[in-house]
């Protein structure tokens, strides 16, 4: 009795479907290759009830003859390979002849593409892969692929789509980074009959992610280019102010592909060690070039994992980038613009990598690659052994102070911190020692350490020393309840924003009770936020979730976070006691904090040759 049988090509191309269609938004990204190989600058991406019903991919590329249409949806089917030779260097998207075949088997398709120069196009119907009709049609250069009703045939693939919602999403996710993966070309996308973007195609990538995600993300952007002798980098990274809760916005290309990378993860991360928030990750969008055999990119059929050959070398070029566009930022916040990178003595040790167009500096951070990429990696969440306790300490003890908000365990105390003097601070591995001169209008905390003198604006350092630790803190922000509880009318649609994200305000230890009329009570209120700023806090809380009704539960989160930081910090003209004053200028010298959470600098430094250079001492 034989048990074994040879599947038919049909159900042999179902199951290959399988593994190359996982979902709309699979076909998204196998057609919009095929677009890109076909040589397209401008693409159309149109998808309805998160891709089920249909998906719609216009592209003004090569198109193909009407006999290659009759034969692309075969299985092994390509134009782009052709022996065993060729897979060492594969330039193109697409290589394996599957995708076609794959999709087609699983969904109603309806093709037009006509050849650049012909007289004429075709137009191929099929169902479950079959050619049902195919014929002479008139259309535009390029190719239309309409793909419908997907997994319609495979009942079980079908009940395993998420919602629409989530199917939506990845769609939308694969068309941004289609998007970002080719700056040249011309990406339009259209969800559910309504535009989502369109990026001008213009080569920049700035262009595609301002297009895509924004002025705002788009002005927070850092150039970042770099090369060794193996790779090059190019792109943007996040300013470190910046930095966002969560990985979601980090985008990698190699070789105009989108890649998923730890290793190139923790090269960026690794960049911002000293520049970030805990809990905080750049947003990046960084093109990585390097040889093609240098890589390899048919580890997966989805071919998002790519194996580099030498993994240290792009480690440290991209490191290196990243730390390059953080550094030359961080110049350029300080006013004394004569403090360039030409300055610095040329006897430093100079990394073997330099940053293109870039003079060479000393390193002030070595990566931490060692050998293996998983070594590097670093968590970002800082050790914390102790409970933070709110920023408060009118005639508290020192003790009380060393545990301050977001800083961390170990701290020093501050050298005799009842005494009102300026005072030098003690050296310790942390902080390096520092006078605090003393406070200006109220506003500007005045500090010399070595030969600088820091400037600090006290309410931007507070804020965010606050701001990080609401970050930070795994459980809901702690909650104070009002003496007197306030009433807020607002118009319908934020009554209704309010009512939306109630478990949010809740976790951020807000109390809304719904008082009928667009009205609610505010029962409680975080407990940093000084009550005489609730109203004002709630207002323009309420006009961050009209603005960013779109974005995501984190950034939103973010988003009040920064408000309630806030209207709980100190702020200019307030008398300030200087214990308070001191911790801040600590925080400061001790490299922890550089932006406020709006992405102000929290100081401004004067070398010695800034000053001089002003008085004219030197030239
Ligand atoms: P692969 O991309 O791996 O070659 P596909 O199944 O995705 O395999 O496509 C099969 C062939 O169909 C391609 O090699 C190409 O010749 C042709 N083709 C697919 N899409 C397009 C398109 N948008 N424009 C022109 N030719 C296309
Ligand atoms: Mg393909």
């Amino acid at each position: 009795m034989t048990n074994i049988n040879i599947l038919s090509p049909h159900v042999a191309d179902m199951i290959a479907a399988g593994e190359v269609v996982e979902r709309p938004a699979s076909v998204i990204k196998e057609l919009v290759e095929n677009s890109i190989d076909a040589g397209a600058d401008s693409i159309t991406i149109e998808i309805k009830n998160g891709g089920s019903s249909m998906i719609r991919i216009t592209d003004n590329g090569s198109g193909m003859s009407p006999e290659d249409a009759g034969i692309a949806f075969m299985r092994h089917a390509t134009s782009k390979l052709h022996d065993e030779y060729g897979l060492d260097s594969i330039s193109t998207m697409g290589f394996r002849g599957e995708a076609l075949a794959a999709i087609s088997a699983v969904s109603r398709i309806d093709m037009v593409t006509r050849e650049q120069g012909a007289e004429q196009g075709t137009r191929v119907i099929l169902e479950a892969g079959d050619i049902q009709n195919m014929e002479e049609c008139g259309c535009p250069y390029g190719t239309t692929i309409t793909v419908r009703d997907l997994f319609y045939n495979t009942p079980a693939r079908r009940k395993f789509l998420k919602t629409e919602r989530s199917e939506t999403t990845a769609c939308t996710q694969t068309a941004v980074r289609c998007a970002l993966s080719r700056p040249d070309i011309s990406i339009h996308y259209i969800k559910d009959g309504s535009e989502e973007f369109f990026t001008p195609g213009d080569g920049d990538s700035l262009s595609g992610m301002y297009a895509i995600f924004g002025r705002d993300f788009a002005n927070k952007m850092l150039s970042c280019n770099g090369s060794n002798d193996k790779v090059s980098v190019k792109g943007y990274v996040s300013s470190p102010a910046a930095c966002r809760g969560n990985r979601a916005y980090q985008y990698f290309f190699c070789n105009n592909r989108y890649i998923r990378s730890p290793l190139l993860q923790a090269a960026v991360e690794q960049a911002y060690e000293n520049s970030m928030l805990v809990g905080h990750y750049p947003a990046c969008c960084l093109y990585i070039d390097i040889g093609y055999g240098a890589v390899d990119v048919n580890v997966h059929p989805t071919k998002t994992e790519v194996k580099f050959m030498e993994e240290k070398k792009v480690f440290d070029a991209v490191y290196h980038a990243a730390l390059a566009a953080i550094q030359k930022e961080n110049l350029l916040s300080t006013p004394a613009a004569p403090t360039d990178a030409a300055k610095i003595s040329e006897s430093d040790s100079v990394p073997a990598f330099r940053p293109s167009g870039t003079p060479a500096r000393p390193e002030t951070f070595r990566p931490r690659y060692e050998d293996s990429p998983a070594r590097s990696y670093r968590s970002n969440t800082a050790p914390r052994d102790e409970a933070p306790v709110p920023f408060a300490f009118s005639g508290g003890s020192a003790a009380e102070q060393t545990s301050l908000d977001g800083f961390g365990a170990t701290r020093p105390q501050p050298s005799g911190a009842s005494d009102p003097e300026p005072q030098t601070k003690k050296s310790s591995s942390e902080v390096p020692p520092f006078r605090m001169i003393g406070e200006v209008m109220n506003t500007y905390i005045l500090v010399q350490q070595d030969e600088k003198l820091i400037i600090i604006d006290k309410h931007a350092c507070h804020e965010r020393i606050i701001f990080d630790r609401l970050l930070t803190e795994d459980r809901s922000v702690m909650s104070q309840i009002l003496m007197v509880p306030v009433t807020v009318k607002t118009d319908e649609e934020t009554a209704t924003l309010l009512e939306e994200n109630g478990e949010l305000l809740t976790d951020l230890g807000f109390e809304l009770e719904p008082y009928g009329d667009n009205s609610h009570i505010i029962r409680a209120v975080p407990a940093d936020m000084y009550e005489s700023d609730v109203t004002a806090a709630f207002e323009e809380i309420c006009q961050q979730l009209k603005d960013h009704r779109t974005v995501d539960l984190e950034a939103r989160k973010t988003n009040i976070l920064k408000t309630v930081a806030c209207k709980a910090a100190i702020k200019a003209g307030w008398k300030t006691d200087v214990r308070e004053l001191f911790v801040l200028a600590e925080a400061v010298v001790s490299q922890q904090i550089k932006y406020c959470p709006h992405g102000r600098p929290v100081a401004v430094v004067y070398t010695r040759e800034d000053l001089d250079k002003e008085f004219k001492r030197i030239v």
